[in-house]
């Protein structure tokens, strides 16, 4: 079992938790926003529509006249265990860019201070 590691910190993240979360995952620790990296996340989906051909071919040979429905509940339950797999142990976690932060403006001095009904 392989298991992330936060890039700030070196937190351990668990790759279940990196696994379930697709995008959106936050350090346990130090809280910083990590994000899966697209690349592993193609990857394993690619390697579940191949699992999932598989085991069609696989079914589809097996059963003979059984009828189309099984291989195709075969190739979807491959699909969902093989990908999430894949994921795992392919998935990378790196930093999420930030939120930008709008600064607070404070400048009171200038503004307000001409157009009083005063004078
Ligand atoms: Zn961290």
């Amino acid at each position: 079992m392989s298991v992330r590691m936060c890039p700030h910190c070196k937190a351990e993240i668990s790759a279940s938790m990196s696994a379930a979360r697709s995008n959106d995952i936050e350090c346990p620790k130090c809280g910083a926003r990590l994000e899966v990296a697209s690349g592993p996340r193609t990857i394993s989906t690619l390697c579940g529509l191949a699992a999932g051909a598989i085991v069609w071919k696989l079914s589809v040979d097996s059963s003979g006249d059984l009828g189309g429905v099984l291989p195709t509940l075969y190739a979807f339950l491959a699909f969902g265990i093989v990908s999430p797999l894949v994921l795992m142990f392919t998935a990378k976690l790196r930093n999420a860019p930030a939120i930008p932060v709008p600064l607070p403006v404070h400048d009171s001095g200038s503004a307000g201070h001409g157009a009083g009904g005063h004078h």
